[in-house]
């Protein structure tokens, strides 16, 4: 019998799970096909309804789980086989070369060396990254990836372009690393892959990639992020300018015969979201086109009557095409309370995809032995309210993976899963925290403060350079800095160095809320 879990999918669901099962005694295995966990969380600026910064709320549990000595983290890695049963499942696990060791220091040195430019899925195609990259700032694991597929040297033998090789001191990159086979003893296994987004050209009256001012609600969100690709600016991508006039168009994709039936539970509420953001953005006119408005949660009501008080206009309709006319975007549309077929021209529009099972769900269905519903969805046993229990005992899946939710409701299953695997292990080790390091708080006070930016969070309203002038005339205080993200991986190693070299006895770290954020940095 195994004191191991498996978690499938690094993004928050997973990540809620891993932390909750390793906190209680059990060792986990998350492992994320992608070069990074996080998932589509770390790319949203701000949570519905409470407008908290996404990635401030993500990156503490991202930095949690790379610190917890009870987390195995497999990133670009797949399951390719699953043997046994509950209490005791045998699992081989692909894990794909990085080609950059733990080594890496993120100072960024090889990025400009490196001649190839591709477009950043991170941001949604909106920005451009290098064939060696880091694809968000807080990152976790924080090692730069090459992404070999696009890479000038071609494996096996790397004809040396080699160029990012010449401009790492640390020496981290490493062509030899090839993929390895983890086989792994495991009691239970937890499904959290969440959620893709629908391609949207696949309604082409809404023409969507024919215009580059119609945008998907996730190319907005990367554009109102700080650390986007316009750096939170609301722009037009035709020609960088502010729009004035901004339609949404609710259910792209959802309830819709052709593609999907079901309701994807997010869109009302995330476009509410978005169009308050506009209107804080001094955008002076934004159009809502919805069929129902489901704000079913709590506080989600009152934000769907606070847009309605602060301007934003909600338009009862079924939008039949978007059509470009040269100046702008037409919008045509019936208006489904009055029966009456409208025209209006607007700046931009903005489609709210409907969240849809990825790609890969059905070939890992078939490895793990499970079963997907109609919907493309991990099938669950719908029994005593349960949502968490998958076709195959032993196996439980949350989030995303069974449909589509929002990150609350998300991270309530993760914890529920979390504690149906914990019943098919025999023995649970609790972490108990060992501080290898003493450090002498007795004695005169030694201070270091750290002032974050949170890329401009922060720093688009305080100014960092005066606070830090200030501080420096304090007394006692012997170290200031500031940091682009102190929570991050790397800004928490930076804190853990400056403490030992200039033996600081006290830290201060200005930074985001000290709910989310203390624990990262006490444990730091
Ligand atoms: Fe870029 Fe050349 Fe390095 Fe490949 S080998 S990541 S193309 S610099
Ligand atoms: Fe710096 Fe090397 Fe890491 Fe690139 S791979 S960020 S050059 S340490």
């Amino acid at each position: 019998m195994s004191n191991s879990v498996l978690v499938i999918g690094g993004g928050i669901a997973g990540v809620q799970a891993a932390l909750d099962l390793a906190n209680a005694g059990a060792h986990v295995y998350l492992v994320e096909n992608s070069p990074v966990i996080g998932g589509k969380m770390a790319a949203l600026d701000k949570n519905f309804p409470t407008m908290d910064c996404s990635i401030c709320i993500e990156a503490p549990k991202l930095s949690e789980v790379m610190q917890h000595r009870h987390i195995t983290v497999l990133t670009l890695s797949e399951v390719v086989e699953v043997e046994g049963e509950a209490g005791n499942f045998k699992v081989k696990v692909l894990e794909n070369p990085r080609f950059v060791t733990d080594e890496c220091t993120r100072c960024g040195d090889c990025v400009p060396a490196c001649p190839v430019i591709l477009k950043n899925e991170f941001d949604v195609g909106m920005g451009a990254r290098k064939a060696i990259y880091l694809p968000f700032d807080q990152a976790e694991p924080g090692n730069y990836v090459i992404d070999i597929k696009n890479c000038l040297n071609d494996p096996p033998n790397f004809i040396p372009c080699n160029r990012c090789v010449e401009a790492c001191g640390p020496k981290c990159i490493d062509f030899n690393m090839k993929p390895k086979i983890h086989e792994l003893k495991v009691g239970s296994i937890i499904v959290a892959t969440g959620i893709e987004l629908f391609d949207a050209t696949q309604i082409p009256e809404y023409s969507y990639g024919r215009h580059p001012d119609i945008l998907t609600a996730m190319e907005l969100e990367r554009l109102l992020q700080s650390s986007g690709p316009s750096r939170g600016e609301v722009i037009k991508p035709s020609n960088k300018e502010h729009p004035h006039k901004v339609a949404f168009i609710l259910c792209v994709g959802s309830r819709d015969r052709r593609f999907y039936n079901f309701c994807s539970r997010v869109c009302c509420m995330y476009t509410i979201k978005q169009a308050l953001q506009l209107v804080d953005h001094g955008i002076p006119d934004v159009t809502v086109f919805y069929m129902d408005i489901r704000a079913y949660g709590k506080g989600f009501d009152e934000m769907f009557e606070r847009a309605k008080r602060s301007g934003v206009r909600f338009v009862r309709s079924r939008p039949g095409r978007v059509i470009p006319n040269g100046s702008g975007l037409d919008v045509i549309y019936e208006d489904t309370l009055t029966g009456e077929v409208k025209c209006e021209s607007f700046d931009m529009v903005v489609l709210a995809t409907a969240l849809t099972p990825p790609d890969s769900l059905s070939k890992l269905a078939q490895t793990l032995g499970i079963e997907l519903a109609e919907d493309g969805f991990v099938k669950v046993w719908e029994i005593e309210g349960n949502n968490i229990i998958t076709t195959r005992k032993g196996i439980y899946a949350c989030g995303g993976a069974t449909g589509p939710k929002d990150i609350p409701d998300s991270i309530t299953e993760a914890s529920a899963a979390a504690a149906y695997a914990l019943s098919h292990l025999t023995s649970r080790e609790l972490a108990i925290e060992e501080f290898e390091e003493q450090i002498d708080a007795s004695g005169e006070p030694r201070v270091g403060v750290f002032v974050c930016h949170c890329g401009s969070n922060i720093a688009g309203v305080v100014d960092i350079k005066k606070v830090l002038e200030n501080v420096k005339k304090i007394q006692y205080v012997v170290h200031v800095d500031e940091q682009r993200f102190s929570c991050s991986g790397a800004g928490t190693r930076y804190i853990e160095n400056v403490i030992r070299e200039k033996k600081l006895n006290r830290v201060v770290v200005a930074a985001c809320s000290p709910k989310t954020h203390s624990p990262v940095f006490m444990r730091t």
